[in-house]
């Protein structure tokens, strides 16, 4: 127990070496009415990468296969993944627990930023805070029947995504990055996070990976020729998909209707979770 503090019984937010401690993570029960087959993390070394457009593109894609899906979106960041589906309401409290909101789709959703009275507003929140949250949001909510839950991690490997980390138990991770991120030490720091933390990684994804000419359909590698193969291959990773700029999805998430998207950047993204995660 450290020092003048009351044990609280929770190893993780404590780094006393006691005889009480708990090795390795406790991950935290969910809701008793809540049974999730498959949690599955996005990650990103920073923000703007399009963590938020991928988890809220390859949900979709799920869902249409016909999983049911669900989105825990811990991004404070910003309002992206409820602004992506236009889903907007209170979340409400049954008094048993809290109720997700639903996409147009069905598929279930919460997100911190949905607790913010004006979604412009910065959130202001303390890591501690926007960690237990996040926590809350696995415990309390009344998830029923989930195939698959993607979660939309904050990027880099601060607070919260060390709390998810160490109190959800994730199937995997999926790592997205910009083809600027794989000649930096960006995606070597997020597998290597993942290996401390005993998670495995479903692959990379590498978002703005290359323009499509309109007139020639040509691939336009405006950031270089890609190093997504030559990076997954260094940190033995499998490569998931390379999706390029559409202005379509950026006008389908203005729009708040993500889910009415017609493209296949991430079906094969798709098709390797759900090997990853039923084999
Ligand atoms: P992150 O979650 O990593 O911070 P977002 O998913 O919110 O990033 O994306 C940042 C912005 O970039 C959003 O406005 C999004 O619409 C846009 N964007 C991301 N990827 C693409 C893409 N492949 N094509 C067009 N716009 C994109």
């Amino acid at each position: 127990m450290a020092e003048n503090n009351e044990c609280t019984h929770d190893c993780s937010t404590c780094s006393a070496n006691c005889s009480s401690r708990k090795e390795g993570p406790t991950f935290e029960a969910p809701h008793k009415d809540s049974h999730v087959k498959h949690v599955i993390g996005i990650v990103s070394g920073k923000g703007g990468v399009g963590k938020s457009i991928v988890t809220s593109m390859l949900t979709t894609v799920m869902q249409r296969r016909d999983y049911k899906c669900a989105i825990l979106d811990a991004d404070v960041t910003g309002p992206s993944i409820p602004k992506a589906f236009g889903t907007k309401g209170d979340i409400l409290s049954t008094g048993d627990g809290l109720l997700p909101l639903e996409t147009k789709t069905g598929i279930k959703m919460i997100s911190v930023n949905l607790l913010l009275e004006e979604e412009t507003r910065p959130v202001v929140w303390r890591g501690p805070v926007i960690a237990g949250t996040v926590k809350q949001f696995w415990t309390d909510v009344v998830w029923g029947d989930v195939d698959y839950m993607f979660i939309d991690m904050p990027p880099g490997t601060g607070d919260v995504p060390l709390t998810v980390f160490q109190s959800i138990k994730l199937d995997g991770i999926v790592i997205v990055t910009t083809p600027q991120d794989l000649v930096s030490m960006i995606v070597g720091k997020a597998v290597n996070m993942a290996n401390l933390m005993n998670i495995p990684v479903v692959g990379l994804i590498e978002n703005m990976s290359y323009v499509k000419c309109p007139d020639c359909g040509r691939e336009l590698h405006v950031f270089g020729k890609s190093k997504a193969e030559e990076v997954c291959a260094k940190y033995d990773i499998p490569l998931l998909a390379r999706m390029p700029i559409d202005e379509r999805l950026a006008s389908l998430i203005d729009h708040g209707v993500i889910e009415l998207m017609e493209n296949d950047y991430l079906e094969g993204a798709a098709d390797a979770v759900v090997k990853f995660c039923e084999e």
